[in-house]
């Protein structure tokens, strides 16, 4: 069953902890997406995938307890436009560090942080967040990455290429978990942005300005469509499903 750590009293969460609960952090950002998207977009995916990720743990016959999300980060990309809140590396790994000892502290053997700000630097110190709050606590604590190989592919074109900030990818997602923080007037004038992120970065930009995204998103978000938000959000769940399970054998 899934459990929202929030809203229960602290002996329910030391029962679930002693009866082999998973608990999931999900991690975002406050960060510009865009001229239709809030700023809240990666917090809202993160903790739609971690209800996706419980409902399939249930499956399992396993609880999960979700903890409140952490909603800032490092987000130096944007950090130029209004509502951006960019946390420096050293804040934002000790923040995550702390929150995840915090959680196995309590007897949580098992635990996940689902990341869905995915700028290189941000995604980089939430693993080294994780392998200090590893080597500090006797919990497994799994950061999936579906950055990598073979999961990529699997999240679409825009993705695999690298312009997945607040285009189809992103805007799908959020068409499927929460409409209506979509402004869809806006969205679907928006002309598509094709740009290699990751490339522009390895050549050296420094924000989105200079990534060419002056506006604070890239890729297709016109195109963008709440089936395949329910179909990415579907895999980006089980992406995560299969890293917790992997860990736990
Ligand atoms: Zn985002």
């Amino acid at each position: 069953m899934t459990h929202v750590a929030a809203t229960l009293t602290w002996p329910r969460v030391q029962s679930l902890a002693e009866s082999g609960a998973v608990a999931l952090l999900p991690v975002g950002s406050t960060e510009a997406h865009g001229p239709h998207l809030p700023l809240n977009v990666d917090v809202v995916i993160a903790e739609e995938v971690c209800r996706r990720v419980a409902t399939r743990l249930a499956a399992r016959h396993l609880d999960t307890v979700i903890f409140p999300a952490v909603p800032y980060g490092l987000t130096d990309f944007a950090a130029s436009f209004a509502g951006t809140v960019s946390l420096s590396a050293d804040t934002t790994r000790g923040l995550l560090s702390g929150v995840l000892e915090g959680i196995a502290a309590h007897g949580f053997k098992r635990i996940a942080v689902i990341n869905h700000h995915l700028e290189p630097a941000h995604f980089a110190v939430v693993h080294e967040a994780a392998k200090l709050a590893r080597e500090k606590t006797r919990a497994v604590i799994v950061v999936p990455d579906h950055r990598k190989k073979p999961h990529g592919p699997r999240l679409g074109d825009e993705f695999t290429k690298g312009g997945s900030h607040a285009g189809f990818y992103e805007t799908s997602l959020m068409l499927a978990a929460a409409p209506q923080l979509v402004d869809d007037s806006a969205r679907r004038v928006l002309p598509e942005l094709a740009v290699d992120l990751p490339a522009k970065i390895k050549a050296g930009a420094r924000n989105f300005h200079e990534c060419g995204g002056t506006s604070a998103y890239f890729g297709a978000p016109a195109a963008a469509t709440a089936d395949d938000g329910h179909r990415l959000l579907d895999i980006l769940a089980e992406i995560s499903e299969a890293a917790l399970m992997e860990a736990s054998t």
